[in-house]
Protein backbone atom coordinates (compact mmCIF):
# COMPACT_ATOMS: atom_id res chain seq x y z
CA UNK A 1 0.00 0.00 0.00
CA UNK A 2 1.32 3.24 -1.06
CA UNK A 3 1.08 6.77 0.94
CA UNK A 4 -1.49 9.05 -0.25
CA UNK A 5 1.19 12.00 -1.90
CA UNK A 6 3.31 9.26 -3.96
CA UNK A 7 -0.60 8.19 -5.19
CA UNK A 8 -1.40 11.66 -6.28
CA UNK A 9 1.99 11.93 -7.77
CA UNK A 10 1.42 8.84 -9.91
CA UNK A 11 -2.57 9.33 -10.76
CA UNK A 12 -1.26 12.99 -12.21
CA UNK A 13 1.63 11.29 -13.89
CA UNK A 14 -0.91 9.48 -16.00
CA UNK A 15 -2.67 12.84 -16.43
CA UNK A 16 -5.66 11.91 -14.23
CA UNK A 17 -6.98 14.78 -12.14
CA UNK A 18 -7.16 13.91 -8.32
CA UNK A 19 -10.11 13.59 -6.38
CA UNK A 20 -10.70 12.18 -2.85
CA UNK A 21 -12.65 9.42 -4.21
CA UNK A 22 -9.69 8.69 -6.94
CA UNK A 23 -7.11 8.74 -4.24
CA UNK A 24 -9.45 6.02 -1.84
CA UNK A 25 -9.99 3.35 -4.55
CA UNK A 26 -6.12 4.08 -5.91
CA UNK A 27 -5.05 3.36 -2.20
CA UNK A 28 -6.71 0.78 -1.66
CA UNK A 29 -5.91 -1.22 -4.63
CA UNK A 30 -2.41 0.48 -6.26
CA UNK A 31 0.55 -1.53 -4.89
CA UNK A 32 -1.27 -5.03 -4.48
CA UNK A 33 -1.40 -7.82 -7.15
CA UNK A 34 -5.15 -9.05 -6.93
CA UNK A 35 -8.01 -9.70 -9.35
CA UNK A 36 -11.68 -7.91 -8.39
CA UNK A 37 -14.42 -6.65 -9.55
CA UNK A 38 -16.05 -3.35 -9.53
CA UNK A 39 -18.49 -4.18 -7.35
CA UNK A 40 -16.48 -5.62 -4.61
CA UNK A 41 -14.16 -2.69 -4.24
CA UNK A 42 -17.65 -0.89 -4.01
CA UNK A 43 -18.32 -3.23 -0.86
CA UNK A 44 -14.82 -3.02 0.66
CA UNK A 45 -14.30 1.04 0.13
CA UNK A 46 -17.95 1.51 1.74
CA UNK A 47 -16.99 0.12 4.74
CA UNK A 48 -14.56 2.62 6.36
CA UNK A 49 -15.67 5.41 3.02
CA UNK A 50 -19.46 5.81 2.69
CA UNK A 51 -20.00 8.08 0.24
CA UNK A 52 -18.26 6.95 -3.08
CA UNK A 53 -21.15 5.42 -5.46
CA UNK A 54 -21.17 2.51 -7.06
CA UNK A 55 -21.47 4.07 -10.21
CA UNK A 56 -18.00 6.27 -9.43
CA UNK A 57 -16.84 3.15 -8.36
CA UNK A 58 -17.09 1.90 -11.53
CA UNK A 59 -15.87 4.99 -13.53
CA UNK A 60 -12.72 5.43 -11.50
CA UNK A 61 -11.79 1.57 -12.04
CA UNK A 62 -12.55 1.91 -15.96
CA UNK A 63 -10.57 5.76 -15.85
CA UNK A 64 -7.31 3.72 -14.38
CA UNK A 65 -7.67 0.51 -16.66
CA UNK A 66 -7.56 3.24 -19.44
CA UNK A 67 -4.63 5.59 -18.11
CA UNK A 68 -2.77 1.97 -17.59
CA UNK A 69 -2.91 1.61 -13.84
CA UNK A 70 -4.98 -1.52 -14.05
CA UNK A 71 -5.39 -4.41 -16.66
CA UNK A 72 -9.01 -5.40 -17.30
CA UNK A 73 -9.33 -9.04 -17.38
CA UNK A 74 -11.91 -11.90 -18.79
CA UNK A 75 -11.52 -14.88 -16.98
CA UNK A 76 -14.80 -14.73 -15.76
CA UNK A 77 -18.03 -15.46 -18.10
CA UNK A 78 -19.81 -13.53 -15.94
CA UNK A 79 -18.37 -10.62 -14.92
CA UNK A 80 -15.42 -8.38 -16.21
CA UNK A 81 -12.37 -8.56 -13.69
CA UNK A 82 -9.73 -5.69 -12.96
CA UNK A 83 -6.25 -7.00 -12.52
CA UNK A 84 -3.80 -4.81 -10.01
CA UNK A 85 -0.50 -6.82 -11.25
CA UNK A 86 0.61 -4.70 -14.14
CA UNK A 87 3.98 -7.13 -15.03
CA UNK A 88 3.10 -9.63 -17.84
CA UNK A 89 1.45 -12.78 -16.57
CA UNK A 90 -1.20 -15.50 -17.46
CA UNK A 91 -3.92 -16.37 -15.07
CA UNK A 92 -5.36 -19.88 -14.06
CA UNK A 93 -8.98 -19.99 -12.99
CA UNK A 94 -10.50 -22.65 -10.38
CA UNK A 95 -13.54 -22.88 -12.53
CA UNK A 96 -15.48 -24.46 -9.15
CA UNK A 97 -14.53 -21.11 -6.90
CA UNK A 98 -13.63 -18.91 -9.97
CA UNK A 99 -10.45 -17.85 -8.12
CA UNK A 100 -7.85 -16.35 -10.48
CA UNK A 101 -4.39 -17.15 -9.73
CA UNK A 102 -0.99 -15.34 -11.48
CA UNK A 103 0.98 -17.47 -13.37
CA UNK A 104 4.37 -17.00 -15.62
CA UNK A 105 4.33 -19.22 -18.49
CA UNK A 106 7.75 -19.64 -20.32
CA UNK A 107 7.60 -18.46 -24.09
CA UNK A 108 7.30 -22.17 -25.22
CA UNK A 109 4.23 -23.12 -22.27
CA UNK A 110 2.35 -19.75 -24.03
CA UNK A 111 2.78 -20.62 -27.36
CA UNK A 112 1.76 -24.35 -27.39
CA UNK A 113 -1.39 -23.23 -24.76
CA UNK A 114 -2.06 -20.48 -27.86
CA UNK A 115 -2.12 -23.39 -30.55
CA UNK A 116 -4.37 -25.37 -28.37
CA UNK A 117 -6.70 -22.85 -27.73
CA UNK A 118 -6.56 -21.22 -30.77
CA UNK A 119 -7.26 -25.11 -32.22
CA UNK A 120 -10.23 -25.40 -29.83
CA UNK A 121 -11.94 -22.32 -30.54
CA UNK A 122 -10.89 -20.57 -34.52
CA UNK A 123 -12.82 -17.74 -33.50
CA UNK A 124 -10.63 -16.05 -30.56
CA UNK A 125 -8.01 -13.84 -32.27
CA UNK A 126 -4.61 -14.80 -32.89
CA UNK A 127 -2.16 -12.29 -31.00
CA UNK A 128 0.91 -14.12 -29.98
CA UNK A 129 1.00 -11.50 -26.72
CA UNK A 130 -2.30 -12.11 -25.52
CA UNK A 131 -1.90 -13.36 -22.05
CA UNK A 132 -2.67 -17.09 -21.63
CA UNK A 133 -6.37 -17.80 -19.39
CA UNK A 134 -6.72 -21.35 -18.54
CA UNK A 135 -9.47 -23.04 -16.80
CA UNK A 136 -8.90 -26.10 -14.32
ZN1 LIG B 1 -3.26 -11.33 -12.74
Amino acid sequence: MKGSAEIAKLLKERGLRISLQKLEIAKHILGTCRHFTAEEIFREINTDFPRVSRATVFNVLNLFAEHGLLKTLRARSDVLLYDSNMAEHDHVVNSKTGEVYDVKFTPEERDSFLQAMWLKNPHVPKRKTASVVIHV
